[in-house]
């Protein structure tokens, strides 16, 4: 479906109905953790779909959202322009596409290099500006993922910090795809084991406690092992179309 279709109202009550079923499910892990109903927030992972579906979304009070490319951030945004909302990149980011990143997405939870860093801040000296962004963390072990290795994390932070247009608001990571919970669960115990010392240590300041972390069918044990933000997707959408 292209972008100018429009959803037929049994769809929009379907997105609305699985919305209202993130939320309270996304409460009731928090409160079950110790902490608040609101202590977690629901960002919307949206690659692939249509600008009509994530309008209902925003329409209904959802105001996060992440766009795993580049291309599609730019190409929703001017059908999103008039909903207020944040945008955040959450897939890898290719250096010649700072500068489109950064007209359109208000946070990058992808940073997993200081090269890449370092571009961006350059970028945002030149329109002088600033940026939140996340270090993506490889807590999955496995090559092909990105994100800095957990050994390497701690001179990452220390250098994104040190970036004075870069606003370091904590740690994400994707980790390991896996169907039961002693599979999908070290990866964010991991990231919340490295997150504590990494503020034990210092290199992470109170203003960067934040932890991205969990999906649409993890998202109450990401919540359990601490996560702050969860991005989902597919729970809320339905299935992406297969490419
Ligand atoms: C697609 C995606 C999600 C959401 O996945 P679902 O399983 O559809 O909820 C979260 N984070 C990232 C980085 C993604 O690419």
């Amino acid at each position: 479906m292209s972008s100018t279709d429009t959803l037929t109202a049994d769809e929009s009550a379907d997105i609305r109905a699985r919305l209202d079923e993130v939320a309270e499910r996304t409460a009731a892990a928090a409160q079950a953790s110790g902490r608040d109903a609101d202590a977690v927030q629901i960002l919307l992972a949206t690659k692939t779909q249509p600008a009509e579906k994530i309008r209902v979304a925003l329409e209904h009070g959802f105001g996060l959202i992440g766009e795993n490319k580049v291309q599609e951030l730019v190409a929703k945004a001017d059908d999103l322009a008039d909903l207020p909302h944040e945008s955040h990149l959450i897939g890898p980011l290719q250096k010649n596409k700072v500068n489109h990143t950064l007209r359109h997405a208000q946070c990058i939870q992808s940073i997993d290099s200081l090269d890449l860093a370092t571009k961006i801040d350059n970028r945002l000296g030149v329109i002088d500006g600033t940026v939140d962004v996340f270090v993506q963390v490889n807590t999955s072990r496995e090559d092909s993922k990105s994100g800095v290795a957990p050994e390497d994390a701690e001179a990452l932070v220390t250098a994104v910090r040190a970036l004075q247009r870069l606003r370091l608001r904590g740690l994400m990571t994707i980790g390991l795809p896996g169907q039961t919970p002693e599979e999908i669960r070290p990866s964010y115990s991991d990231l919340r084991e490295l997150s504590a010392r990494l503020i034990d240590s210092g290199a992470l300041p109170e203003t960067a406690t934040e932890l991205s972390m969990g999906m649409s069918n993890d998202f109450d044990l990401a919540i359990a092992e601490g996560a702050t933000m969860v991005r989902i997707g597919s729970s809320v959408f339905g299935a992406r179309p297969t490419a």
